[in-house]
């Protein structure tokens, strides 16, 4: 009984909805971030 399901997108360490800032358009180079307690993650998809 969750009314929170498993979001790719959600911060690890919270569980906040995260944002994400295009570092590089032609790397697919993304930044994740969140507002609540500050984690970053970067992903570059092969
Ligand atoms: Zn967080």
């Amino acid at each position: 009984m969750s009314d929170r399901p498993a979001d790719p997108l959600a911060c690890p360490t919270c569980g906040d909805p995260l944002s994400f800032e295009i570092l590089d358009d032609e790397k697919f180079l993304v930044a994740w971030s969140c507002v609540n307690c500050g984690l970053v993650r970067t992903t570059e998809p092969t």
